[in-house]
């Protein structure tokens, strides 16, 4: 079985290791900065800045190095980045599709990534579980350390512990998939809904990017989103808000796999594209590309889908009246191919007021959003406490 390094945190003193936090998260989503651009941000002194960046540069987690020296001052300016190849962490995503595995460093860097297809049929918690392990498995024997692990799950996850309640397109009910990672990989690993992360990226570094008020919508064979209100996560009692995709829309519509009866996904998930586009095998971007190409069955089926689109992302923005809806996943697809027909069904469906000032818009980050979001939250107590990274650490540089 596939062992990760154990990751050892340190708390640091409190002031010291708010500030050294804040750098870094400036650090994280702004990019290389010079120290007076970090001053500047964190509102922290100079001095302040110089000390963290010495510390953290001590510990390998930046490195400075002198660029060009601003017109006409003469002198170097030193930018401050993440040192690459130091700190990462282990994102995965499950979805019925395929599971897919990610190195993901501060700053929200990809430096590598395994997606392994799934062949037809049912999948096994354990299997995937190892499988998850399998696949970065090599990561763990390279050099640098790794700081958290999460998954991105489709399906319906309980916040507290990792619990899948209920993953219908995977056939899981009641998984507790958070203990089988830790089984399988030796760390603790965070389990989260795909949609929720998927949100959490665009947010830090996609197309919802400033946005606080934001409706993020994801699908493929299932249908999920992840809401942003005042800029944080909507997660509800236990973590299960968000799942529009079984928000009824036609109550004598088709079955779903969630027992219900004409659930959003039923007209907008792949199965529902490809029946429409009389294919057997589901795959949005294989019917976009037929309606690209002059397909008129294909072109109708993407119509047809794109108006469900547009009349449940209305009822989405009467509800939460945000300032931006986001389609990801293979939505992104979808919607990027039914544009006017999503715009025009949406200004027919939604209240005046609340479609007013609403922005439509795919998914920045393509087919990474989740992967990202997953990095994101694996990253969080790294970016949280970066100089305690390295104290004990199981891995070290050289
Ligand atoms: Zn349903």
């Amino acid at each position: 079985v596939a062992r990760l390094p154990v990751v050892v945190t340190r708390t640091g003193s409190g002031v010291r290791t708010a500030n050294a936090s804040r750098l870094v998260r400036e650090l994280h989503t702004a990019g290389p900065l010079t120290r007076s651009e970090l001053a500047a941000r964190s509102g922290l002194n100079r001095s302040t800045v110089g000390g963290i960046v010495w510390e953290l540069a001590a510990a390998g987690v930046v490195v400075e190095s002198a660029s060009a020296a601003p017109s006409g001052s003469g002198r170097p300016s030193h930018v401050v980045a993440f040192a690459e190849g130091r700190v990462w962490a282990l994102a995965a995503e499950l979805s019925p599709a395929a599971v897919t595995v990610a190195r993901v460093e501060p700053g929200g860097h990809i430096v590598a990534k395994v997606r392994d297809e799934r062949r037809r049929g049912g999948t096994d918690p354990a299997a995937d579980a190892e499988l998850i392990g399998r696949l970065s498995a090599e990561w763990g024997g390279e050099l640098g350390t790794m700081v958290g692990a999460a998954v991105a799950v489709h399906g319906i996850v309980r916040r507290a512990d990792g619990l899948v309640r209920l993953a219908p397109n995977l056939g899981w009910r009641d998984v507790a998939f958070g203990e089988l990672l830790h089984a399988a990989l030796g760390v603790e690993v965070r389990v989260a809904n795909e949609a929720d992360l998927g949100a959490l990226a665009e947010h830090a570094r996609g197309a919802a990017l400033g946005a606080d008020e934001v409706v993020y919508v994801s699908g493929d064979t299932g249908v999920g989103a992840g809401v942003l209100a005042g800029g944080r996560l909507l997660g509800g009692r236990s973590g299960y808000a968000g799942e529009v995709g079984h928000m009824v829309v036609d109550p004598g519509g088709r079955r779903c796999h969630c027992g219900g009866r004409g659930c959003w996904e039923t007209e907008i998930g792949a199965s529902a594209l490809a029946r429409r586009a009389g294919r057997r095998r589901v795959g949005v971007a294989a019917v976009v590309a037929a309606a690209r190409a002059g397909d008129r069955t294909a072109i109708e089926a993407v119509g047809e889908t794109g108006r469900w689109l547009g009349r449940g992302a209305a009822s989405l923005v009467n509800v939460f009246d945000p300032e931006l809806v986001v389609f990801g996943g293979a939505l992104r697809e979808l919607f990027v191919a039914a544009e006017a027909t999503v715009r025009a069904e949406l200004r027919r469906s939604a209240l005046a007021a609340s479609a007013a000032d609403t922005e439509l818009r795919p998914a920045a980050l393509g087919g990474d959003s989740a992967l990202l979001g997953a990095g994101e939250l694996a990253l969080e107590e790294f970016l949280a406490d970066p100089a305690g990274v390295g104290a004990g650490s199981a891995q070290t540089v050289p």
